[in-house]
């Protein structure tokens, strides 16, 4: 649950930009770090040439042999998990419940490991030919050049993948790393299958077509649905999408959407979604905060289109992901930060409709937004909270600001009037009186503080008030998440020894 030291988890520690790294929590430290310890002692034990080694010539170039084969060897029975790990469908995943981005995580640190074991792989064997005279003559031999190309392909790889990459860059981030993943594979293939190596390959080939396969499978079974798009307050895009009827939810879980479109429909986006019934069909909802890629493409879009609205053909893969545990605690806080809130919603909403007399936890929610057109987007899932036992606070953080960019929201809805949504609708009735206050009242279920929430004390306060164990559950910007992390863990040992877990929803591997 900690972080590994301090409050830094799901931001990143800064190197000056370039070599800026997400760092993995304590429990993922001790794992990765137990993982490096084994993967010494397995190459350092049993390696002992003897002197004047009646193959090699010397115990030094016998040791320089034995750890030659040891380190390939290892590196490529190491491949079937560095795959399996980088996969969508993994079912280690769905054994241990364990979240994606922690298999990314360990994902980078074997790939890391592995690469120092091929390079160390390479440098022993090229001194085990020069020392034969025969590195000339093999290197015009494919098993060795092809060896050569799958290391050079690794090393790009390892480069390419530092975090400044991929968040910047991300799509080509994502074609690099295939393309060079096949010329490892393939590479590795042709440098050992002539050993008789070749079927410690299939393992990985096995679990990446496997994971392509179930993606090619999860699209066709959602089908391409036509679905409408909406610009709903300033950078925030709504999509409804209308879902086959098998299709599971999983409350917190996010899907991977294809905007079909010619110049992205390659590219798919995770987004996490709640459900809605419209007209009696089952819908999800997916909210899609506005970046510099693919949603600003479609902020553009439409920007240019009347009433802000267009349909479009989407795919959709998933659902991915899981809910917390935290429907076991005698209470549960979930707290969201700006657009983090749709798959915090969709939880608590979740645990509140399955509660039943025997089984029912104390709920409560937690929103922080910046100023109170920051709720527009979200208002019919505020009202529909209503008639839950979910106590709701939203904390409004830039009182001073928050009327002007309301109004200013409003007036721009309301001057396009082709399209009539229920939010222009909204807006123009709520222009007219006090906005806020109505906002209010029509919210009434809900309680409004402005300022910036006091996370310490909040833990502390909803700790001291639970009569048993209880959940943190985060989502929203990096900085709220760790704080709610770090205030969580350090009232584990809390005086009344009431059970407390911190669960976070928010996934970061870019
Ligand atoms: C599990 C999960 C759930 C998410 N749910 C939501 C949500 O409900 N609402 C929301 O607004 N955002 C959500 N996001 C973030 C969302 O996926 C990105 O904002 C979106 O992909 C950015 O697209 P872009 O091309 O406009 O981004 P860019 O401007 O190109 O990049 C912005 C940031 O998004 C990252 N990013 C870009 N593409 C991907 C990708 N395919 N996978 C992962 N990260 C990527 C980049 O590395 C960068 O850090 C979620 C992310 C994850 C991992």
């Amino acid at each position: 649950m900690p972080a590994l030291l301090g409050k830094t988890r799901a931001q990143a520690i800064s190197g000056f930009k370039v070599f800026d790294s997400l760092i993995p929590t304590r429990f993922e430290m001790i794992v990765i770090s137990l993982f490096y310890i084994f993967i010494v002692i397995i190459h350092a034990v049993h390696s002992k040439g003897v002197a004047n080694d009646p193959i090699y010539g010397s115990a030094y170039m016998a040791e320089i042999r034995y750890s030659a084969d040891r380190t390939g060897i290892v590196a490529t029975f190491m491949m079937p998990l560095l795959f399996l790990f980088a996969g969508r469908n993994n079912f280690l995943q769905w054994v241990t419940g364990i979240n994606y981005s922690t298999f990314l995580c360990y994902h980078r640190h074997i790939a890391r490991i592995m690469f120092m074991l091929v390079v160390i792989h390479s440098v022993n064997y090229t001194i085990l030919l020069v020392q034969k005279h025969g590195l000339a003559v093999r290197m015009a031999q494919p098993w060795l050049y092809w060896g050569v190309l799958a290391t050079v392909a690794g090393g790009i790889i390892l480069i390419q993948s530092i975090l400044y990459l991929r968040r910047n860059w991300y799509e080509l981030f994502v074609l690099v790393h295939i393309v060079m993943a096949v010329l490892y594979v393939v590479g590795t293939w042709i440098h050992i299958v002539e050993f008789g190596y070749g079927t410690y390959l299939y393992p990985t080939i096995a679990v990446w077509s496997f994971d392509r396969l179930v993606r090619i499978c999860r699209l066709l079974y959602f089908g391409f649905p036509e679905v409408n798009v909406k610009l709903v307050g300033d950078e925030t895009i709504k999509m409804c999408i209308p879902k086959p009827k098998h299709w599971k939810i999983i409350p917190g879980g996010h899907a991977f959407v294809h905007f079909i479109k010619p110049t992205y429909f390659w590219q798919s986006h995770p987004f996490t979604f709640t459900n809605c019934s419209d007209q009696g069909e089952d819908k999800i909802v997916m909210y899609m905060k506005v970046k510099g890629g693919v949603t600003h493409s479609l902020y553009k879009l439409l920007n240019k289109s009347p009433g802000k609205m267009t349909t479009m053909r989407i795919g959709i893969e998933g659902p991915y992901g899981e809910s917390t545990p935290a429907k076991y605690s005698d209470k549960a806080v979930f707290i969201a930060g700006g657009n983090g809130i749709p798959g915090i919603y969709s939880e608590v909403a979740d645990i509140a409709l399955k509660s039943t007399s025997e089984r029912k936890s104390v709920l409560k929610l937690v929103w922080i937004i910046r100023d109170y057109s920051s709720l527009f987007w979200f208002h019919d899932e505020l009202v529909r909270l209503k008639n839950t036992n979910i106590e709701t606070t939203i904390y409004v953080t830039k009182t001073d600001k928050n009327f002007d960019n309301m109004n200013e929201f409003i007036s721009e809805n309301s001057k396009e009037g082709s399209v009539k949504s229920s939010e222009v609708e909204k807006s123009e009735s709520l222009q007219t009186t006090d906005a806020v206050e109505q906002l209010k009242e029509e919210l009434s279920h809900v309680c409004f503080e402005e300022g910036r929430p006091n996370i310490e004390q909040i833990i502390q306060d909803e700790i001291k008030e639970s009569s048993g164990s209880i959940s943190f559950v985060a989502c929203g910007h990096p900085v709220m998440v760790d704080e709610v992390r770090y205030y969580s863990c350090k009232n584990i040992d809390n005086a009344e020894k009431k059970r407390v877990d911190f669960y976070e929803q928010l996934q970061i591997w870019a």
